[in-house]
């Protein structure tokens, strides 16, 4: 990925004790993201995004690799400095009502990160957090509202200036959008991009939504049991998708989804995923592959560079 880097994922996996057996999230995945761009994250439920998201964030421990933020090797801080650096890493996600404290005011709500991390006395917040919510679209009348007063629309309006009130680096949107109405997620998805444009923000923006993340993306990564299949530059990939399970997953969306119904197309391939518990030999996709051969039920595929920033984890690719 071009442009200096912001976030260097490398190596990383996370599995978690389910019983006596391990569920395998996360699987060796390595990418950079470089400041003031976006990294799209796709696949069907179970195939890792938010895991990996929040090992991004640090908000989960990996078992292996390593997270490089801002020249910061995130392993290596102590607790202090990683709530420090905190600040520059936010996230938001799908449900704001279960996010926000309901029983505070929508400006208590966004102001309490200030008060976290100290950041000036009550008339300052005050004002910072009138100015954030004209930001992002809302009035200051809003900061005095409840969360539940608001629309689903103004409460992730919420959730975003909440986030940004710190004027982070990175911020993960996982799923942000998955619970508007499809005119509203244009709406935050265009504050999303201006915001960006500002502040030269780095978005990791996990969504079902295969429009959406083609709409915000520079770069697009596709996960599939807890592995990235394909990682390229967002036109390069939507272009000439190279993974079977990426062209199978293109297939699945036809349009410009119209309905909170089609935007769970994502969802539609044929066959069904298997166990991260219990993974395939090989290929993780050959049980739903159509080109598989008999070395895909073997060998691993490792990464192939069909282009110098596109890489595929395919025997085949670059020939199929
Ligand atoms: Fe399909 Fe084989 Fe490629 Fe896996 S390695 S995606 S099973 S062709």
């Amino acid at each position: 990925m071009s442009g200096e880097p912001l976030l260097r994922v490398s190596g990383v996996s996370k599995s978690f004790r389910v019983g006596r057996q391990r569920l395998h999230a996360v699987r060796n995945v390595s990418f950079v993201l470089p400041a003031g761009q976006t990294l799209g994250l796709v696949g069907e439920s179970g195939s890792g995004k938010s895991t990996l998201g929040r090992l991004a964030l640090a908000l989960l421990k990996s078992d292996s690799g390593s997270v490089e933020f801002d020249g910061n090797q995130l392993s290596s801080l102590s607790d202090r400095q990683l709530r420090a650096k905190r600040k520059d890493m936010q996230l938001i996600f799908q449900n704001p009502l279960g996010a926000l404290n309901e029983r505070s005011t929508v400006g208590r709500n966004v102001m309490d990160p200030l008060t976290v991390h100290g950041m000036g006395d009550l008339e300052e917040k005050t004002k910072r957090v009138h100015r954030m919510l004209e930001r992002v679209g809302l009035q200051r009348t809003h900061a005095d509202a409840y969360p539940f007063e608001l629309s689903g629309g103004q409460q992730q309006r919420v959730m975003i200036a909440r986030a940004l009130i710190l004027e982070p680096k990175l911020v993960v949107c996982d799923e942000a959008l998955s619970a508007l109405d499809v005119s509203v997620q244009a709406q935050i998805l265009d504050l999303l991009l201006q915001l960006q444009r500002e502040r030269h923000l780095s978005y990791v923006f996990i969504a079902h939504n295969l429009t959406a993340v083609s709409y915000i993306s520079d770069w697009i990564g596709v996960m599939y049991l807890g592995e990235i299949v394909e990682l390229a530059p967002a036109d390069e990939l939507l272009e000439s998708p190279s993974h079977p399970y990426t062209k199978a997953l293109f297939d699945s969306v036809l349009d410009i989804p119209e309905s909170k119904e089609a935007r769970s197309e994502l969802e539609a391939l044929p066959g069904e995923i298997p166990s991260p518990i219990d993974l395939p030999s090989g290929c993780s996709f050959h049980t739903r592959c159509p080109l598989a051969v008999e070395k895909c039920r073997t060998l691993r595929p490792i990464d192939r560079m069909v282009s110098p920033s596109h890489r595929v984890a395919c025997h085949f690719a670059g020939e199929v």
